[in-house]
C-alpha cells in the first residue's frame, strides 16, 4: 500500500474545509505554536514508513507521555497498581475533579491527569531521580538517545497549574498520593513537556503494536498481556470525554495531547502519529481526528 500518497490524498480533501478548533491555550508556552501545523508519520512493524508534511518538526507530546509512565508503573506495580487508579473511561474532561471526590480519590483511569498524578506518585515511589530515570525510559522505548523535556513548557505550565493542584490535593486528602506534592507535580509537568516529531512518536508506540517489544532493538519493554490491557485503557480512555466518537469513528487505540498529537495503534501491524494543534472543544486535535477517520476508512485498517 502506498501510504505516502493516501495521506496526500486524505489532505488534499480536508484542506477544502474551514480550519476550526484553537491551540491550547491555558499554558502560555503552547498558544504561540503555529495553529496551520500539519504532520504525520506511519511506521509499520514490519519497517515500513511513510511521513507527509511537518512530520520531522518537534511538539509537545502532552498527555501522549501518560501511556508511558503508565507502561513503566505497571510494569513495576503488576496489578496492585489498579489499587490506586481504575480502569473505566470517565466520560469528563482530562482535568475534572469531579467524579475525584465522589470516589474517594481514585482516578477513574491512568489517562486523565488526575489518575497521571496517581502514576506519577507510584514512579516518584520507586525511583531515586524520577526525571532522569523516566526519560532514560522513554528513550529506550523509543530507541532516541536524543529526546528531552522541554523546561520551557513545564514551567510554562506550572504558572497555570491550578486545576492540577487541586485535583493532587484532594487525592493526598485520601490518601492517595504518597510523596510530596510539589516533587509529583514537577514530574508530571515534566513528562508532559516532552517534545517529539510525528516520526519520533509513531516509533515510540510501535511496542504497543508489537505486543510490547520494539520490533528494531527487539528489546521486550513489556509483556504481551500487560499490552493487551495498555491497548485497552487507550481504546477506551485516550480521548478524555470524546473516547467513544474516537473508537466509532477510528477504530484503533490511541491518545491525545493538548500539544495537538494523536497517536493510534494498530496492534500486530503500525503505530500512526498525527499532529494538528487545533483543538476541538474535548481538547483533541481537531484535524488530526478527521484524518484518522478517513485514513482507516480508505484503508480498511481498523481492529474493528
Ligand atoms: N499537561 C496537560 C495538563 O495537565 C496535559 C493535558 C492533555 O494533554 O490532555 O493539563
Amino acid at each position: 500500500m502506498n501510504y505516502t500518497s493516501i495521506f496526500e490524498k486524505i489532505f488534499k480533501e480536508l484542506e477544502k474545509t474551514p480550519a476550526t478548533g484553537k491551540v491550547a491555550d491555558y499554558i502560555p508556552e503552547l498558544a504561540k505554536v503555529d495553529p496551520e501545523k500539519f504532520g504525520v508519520h506511519l511506521t509499520t512493524i514490519d519497517d515500513q514508513h511513510a511521513s507527509f508534511g511537518d512530520s520531522n518538526e518537534k511538539f509537545s507530546i502532552q498527555s501522549i507521555a501518560k501511556v508511558l509512565s503508565l507502561t513503566l508503573a505497571y510494569k513495576w506495580e503488576d496489578e496492585k497498581l489498579w489499587h490506586r487508579v481504575g480502569v473505566e473511561p470517565s466520560g469528563t474532561p482530562f482535568n475534572s475533579l469531579l467524579q475525584l471526590e465522589h470516589e474517594k480519590g481514585i482516578p477513574r483511569n491512568p489517562m486523565i491527569n488526575s489518575g497521571a498524578l496517581v502514576v506519577c506518585d507510584i514512579l516518584t515511589s520507586h525511583m531515586e531521580n524520577p526525571k532522569e530515570e523516566f526519560l532514560h525510559f522513554v528513550r529506550k522505548v523509543s530507541g532516541n538517545a536524543s529526546l528531552q523535556y522541554s523546561s520551557t513548557i513545564a514551567e510554562s505550565e506550572k504558572t497555570m497549574s491550578y486545576i492540577n493542584t487541586a485535583l493532587i490535593n484532594l487525592m493526598k486528602y485520601f490518601n492517595n498520593i504518597n510523596n510530596d506534592i510539589d516533587e509529583v507535580m514537577d514530574f508530571y509537568f515534566n513528562l508532559c513537556s516532552i517534545e517529539m516529531t510525528c516520526k519520533e512518536l509513531a516509533h515510540t508506540f510501535l511496542y504497543l503494536a508489537n505486543y510490547g517489544v520494539n520490533p528494531y532493538s527487539k528489546e521486550r519493554i513489556i509483556t504481551a498481556s500487560k499490552t493487551k490491557r495498555i491497548n485497552a485503557i487507550m481504546q477506551l480512555c485516550g480521548f478524555y470525554d470524546q473516547a467513544g466518537d474516537f473508537s466509532f469513528k477510528i477504530g484503533l487505540p490511541g491518545k491525545s495531547g493538548v500539544g495537538g498529537g494523536i497517536v493510534a495503534v494498530h496492534p500486530g501491524k503500525y503505530a500512526l502519529s498525527v499532529w494538528s494543534p487545533r483543538l476541538n472543544t474535548n481538547g483533541n486535535s481537531n484535524l488530526g481526528m478527521k484524518f484518522l477517520e478517513r485514513f482507516t476508512t480508505e484503508t480498511e485498517y481498523s481492529i474493528f
